[in-house]
């Protein structure tokens, strides 16, 4: 195992957790005795209701509003979550963005690869560095799961930045893994597929009619409960020779056919 103790429930930060896959696995970990920090950006009241659900369930969370883009947003949250419950033993980061328009890479600008850059590769390495220090300095050990994509793998030349900051996740994902082993933090990669949220509302349709055609084999969109089996599966310790590994969680669509 990976955690401090057995007896304190442990504490999880979740980013972007006020919606889709964010709270589909703040729900599930608080469901099962995880304290929660759901971090959110702009939406207080996703992130409230987040918390609400939590608590229904018979959870403990709280909220942060914080930008994991901004270093001063890392700052913060760094110094609220420990503030909250005195320690953090899971970080899952799953905030991130689409491009906010699709558009052919040879008509893509500087500022759409900064942000999105900025939002789901370089945000989320620096929360880790700083996080990973303080699981390091608290000596407890502990877990980071990174939610990159199928983009990691996948080319679509609409929406080069996207790809391009989730394999560039992937890469962080190992080299966390092979520097934080040593000290009993494992790090772990999952790649989602085409999971119906808010960020692919807007092509929800072409994706609907691709996956019953035959798109991926298992023929149905994800969802975020699917995402947070799988964290589940990592975080209750049925992983404790792995790390640095990639968990697939896309119906199969990664898998070569012919
Ligand atoms: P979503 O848009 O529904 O949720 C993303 C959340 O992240 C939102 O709550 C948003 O406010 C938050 N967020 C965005 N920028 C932030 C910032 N700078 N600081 C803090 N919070 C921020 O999208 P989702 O589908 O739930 O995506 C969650 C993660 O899963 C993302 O990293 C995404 O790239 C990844 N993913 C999604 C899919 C999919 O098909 N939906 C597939 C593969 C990977």
């Amino acid at each position: 195992m990976t955690s401090a103790s057995q007896h304190q429930p442990r504490v999880a930060l979740v980013t972007g957790a006020g919606r889709g896959i964010g709270r589909g696995i703040a729900t599930a970990l608080g469901a099962r005795n995880w304290r929660v920090l759901v971090n959110y950006r702009s939406d207080a009241d996703s992130a409230a209701s987040c918390v609400q659900q939590i608590e229904d369930s018979g959870g403990e969370a709280r909220s942060i509003q914080a930008d994991v883009a901004s270093a001063d947003g890392r700052a913060t949250l760094l110094r609220e979550s420990l503030a909250a419950w005195g320690g953090v033993d899971l970080l899952v980061n799953n905030a991130g963005m689409a491009p906010r328009q699709r558009v052919d890479i040879l008509e893509m600008s500087e500022a759409s690869y900064d942000e999105v850059m900025g939002v789901n590769l370089r945000g989320p390495f620096f929360l880790t560095q700083a996080i990973a220090r303080h699981m390091l300095a608290a000596e407890r050990g502990g877990t980071i799961i990174n939610i990159s994509s199928m983009s990691a793998v996948v080319a679509s030349t609409s929406r080069g930045e996207y790809c391009i900051s989730k394999a560039g996740m992937g890469m962080m994902t190992k080299l966390f893994a092979d520097r934080l082993a040593d000290q009993g933090i494992l790090v772990y990669e999952l790649r989602p597929g085409i999971v119906e949220t808010d960020m692919t509302a807007v092509v929800l349709e072409r994706y609907q009619r691709l996956v019953a055609e035959g798109l991926t084999p298992i023929r149905r969109l994800g969802l975020p409960e699917d995402v947070a089996r799988a964290c589940l599966a990592i975080v209750e310790g049925h992983f404790p020779f792995s790390t640095g590994e990639v968990i697939n969680v896309d119906g199969g669509q990664h898998l070569q056919r012919l």
